[in-house]
């Protein structure tokens, strides 16, 4: 019996199904059920919400959701070898849990909630930015769930919640907080997983705005950011050649100064010349 459930530890649940960590799936366990609990009560309340979970591995922060009182948890795992662990877990909880054995990359994972949507992840490092960038720009805005909380390393966290002006902020900066209210709700130093990771961990907290902060096309946005902070060294005019022919005028027209750097420029910056390229 462990703290928070009536299952076995997960030292335990790892030593009876075999579960060696393996590096290609990005394997970092949380095995303290306590700190789980805390990452889940992180994210607010879950009573009423569906959470969905992606990499649920052996289960810590499953067991963290679903004591936490989530309504229902969609747990995405593309390691068969933890189905066996999750599915003790869906009978210690009837109804509650449904595990699914999937790639988080190409599974249509909207189809399988029920809102109110939370997102709640100690994430593959591998493909946690990939799957942020999705949440952050579906065409329509507000999107299917409230609110991200998730676990990257350290220094991607901060990239989340940087302020223009340092080296931190970039793409993901103003992606995220364009439509979200961001901050680093937890640090975690490596010794929290097992096996341990070379560097420090953070939880992110993501609540979606109801509107995004400045009107722009989610596609035109990304482009113009992604190609800004590619050449993050360059002035902007010299940065964005080839997005548009006259893109010297368009940064002018958006209000921005064509030799500034790509880390000067505040989102509302970027969502202008957004506007400026959109017209064509
Ligand atoms: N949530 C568990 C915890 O906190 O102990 C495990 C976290 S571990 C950092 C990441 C998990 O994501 C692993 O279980 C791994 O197998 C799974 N995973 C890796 N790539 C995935 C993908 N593309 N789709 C779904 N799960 C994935």
């Amino acid at each position: 019996m462990s703290g928070i459930d009536p299952l076995p530890p997960l030292r335990e649940v790892i030593a009876s199904h075999g579960l060696s960590a393996r590096k290609s799936l990005g394997q970092n366990f949380l095995l303290d059920l306590n700190l789980t609990a805390k990452i889940a009560r992180s994210a607010g309340a879950l009573d009423g919400c569906d959470v969905l979970e992606v990499g649920p591995g052996p289960g810590g922060l499953t067991r963290g959701l679903l004591a936490q009182g989530a309504r229902r948890v969609v747990a995405v795992e593309k390691d068969a070898r933890c189905l066996p662990a999750l599915a003790e877990i869906a009978a210690a909880y009837p109804g509650r849990l449904d595990v699914l054995n999937a790639d988080a990359l190409t599974l249509d994972w909207a189809t399988h909630l029920t809102p109110p949507v939370r997102i709640i992840a100690n994430l593959p490092y591998n493909v946690g930015t990939e799957l942020l960038v999705r949440w952050l720009t579906p065409p329509v805005w507000p999107p299917l769930w409230q609110s991200l909380t998730l676990m990257f390393q350290r220094e991607v966290a901060e990239r989340i919640v940087a302020r223009p002006g340092g080296k931190a902020y970039g793409r993901l900066a103003v992606l995220a907080q364009w439509r979200t209210e961001a901050r680093i709700v937890m640090t975690l130093p490596p010794g929290a997983f097992t096996p341990p990771p070379k560097v420090s961990s953070a939880v992110v907290h993501l609540a979606a705005l109801p509107r995004p902060r400045f009107a722009a096309d989610p596609d035109i946005l990304q482009r113009v950011v992604a190609k800004a902070f590619n050449q993050r060294r360059k002035m902007l005019r010299a940065a964005l050649k080839g997005l548009m022919p006259d893109i010297e005028d368009r940064l002018v027209a958006a209000g921005l100064t064509p030799t500034d750097r790509a880390e000067q420029v505040p989102v509302e910056g970027f969502c202008a010349l957004a506007r400026e390229i959109a017209k064509g």
